[in-house]
């Protein structure tokens, strides 16, 4: 079978955790989360080995030295990395995956699994984009300048993306990205 590999981008607080979970409830779908590891601390609604991995700098550094992760980046002064070991646990069992990643994290999982259908999820304009940042971050004027740098960033290479999906509403920014990741996994399979 033909690797079923989603991967789900977007420029910061555009809202891909909403189109996330509506991905992850999808039973036609079937999809399984891909756990990312990371150094940034648990929220108290965070549940370790559900929503990340969350571990030290020490055990996040063997982990790059050991060559285990496909990718990692830093952000906010904390690393993320998408661990080979998730992914192929999945992928050997046949099973469609979701990865979430920052814009930095997609070319190089592209790289390690060609077949990957790369999603990058775009605001309907920057100034929703700037209230949705400032409304998040309202009482931390450092984060929410950080992150909007970066979304800045973000929406400038986002042409280079395949898939480029706008949020006006996470219910059909979804289903267009189960009917292109469906198309694609099809072509995918005529071709073996
Ligand atoms: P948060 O701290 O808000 O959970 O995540 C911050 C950013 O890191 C989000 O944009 C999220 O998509 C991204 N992220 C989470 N896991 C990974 C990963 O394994 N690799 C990369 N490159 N980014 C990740």
């Amino acid at each position: 079978m033909a690797k079923r590999v989603i991967v789900l981008s977007g420029a910061s607080s555009v809202g891909k955790g909403k189109i996330k979970d509506l991905l992850l409830a999808d039973k036609e779908l079937d999809l399984r989360f891909v756990i990312s590891m990371t150094t940034r601390p648990k929220k108290p609604t965070e549940v370790d080995g559900d929503d990340y991995y969350f571990v030290d700098y020490k055990y996040f550094a063997k982990a790059v030295k050991q060559k285990e992760l496909y990718e990692y980046t830093e952000f906010n002064g904390y690393y993320y990395g998408t661990l080979k070991s998730e992914i192929d646990f999945w992928l050997k069992q046949d099973k469609a995956i979701l990865v979430e990643v920052e814009a930095a994290g997609v070319g190089p999982l592209k790289l390690n699994i060609p077949e990957a259908v790369c999603f990058f999820v775009v605001p309907t304009s920057m100034e929703e984009l700037e209230k949705q940042i400032r409304e998040k971050y309202n009482d931390d004027e450092a984060s929410a300048r950080t992150r909007l740098n970066k979304a800045k960033m973000e929406m400038e290479i986002a042409p280079l993306f395949n898939n480029q999906i706008t949020n006006d509403d996470p219910e059909r920014a979804y289903k267009e990205i189960k009917e292109i990741a469906q198309r694609e996994w099809a072509k995918l399979e005529e071709e073996e």
